[in-house]
């Protein structure tokens, strides 16, 4: 198991580890709260996400690259319904409270 990425926060470690579940590669999240579990204190608190099998690292490395990579995504920010919270365009649920958000029928 190697060290991938290391996230700001949960939300964004979780949204990478999907993007990788997609694409194939197994990961996992380790150093937050859940974590804890394990009786294993991280020395950080950010979450980092780290790649189960060490042959895939390169390719994983490779997709987070492209993934925050992205172009950026066209449109307004919206506001959430549920907490008012600003919300950028490329986000399809709320980041603070997870309500979806105007385009999430699309
Ligand atoms: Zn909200």
């Amino acid at each position: 198991m190697l060290e991938l990425y290391q996230a700001v926060d949960r939300v964004e470690a979780q949204m990478l580890k999907d993007y990788l579940d997609q694409q194939g590669i197994a990961s996992v999240i380790l150093g937050d709260l859940l974590s804890g579990a394990a009786g294993k204190l991280p020395a950080n608190i950010y979450p980092t996400l780290w790649v189960l099998e060490d042959g895939e690292l390169v390719r994983a490395k490779r997709l987070t690259e492209q993934y925050f990579c992205k172009p950026p995504v066209a449109g307004e920010p919206w506001q959430c319904a549920v907490c008012g919270e600003s919300i950028d365009p490329g986000f399809d649920i709320c980041w603070n409270c997870a309500t979806p958000g105007p385009n999430d029928n699309e």
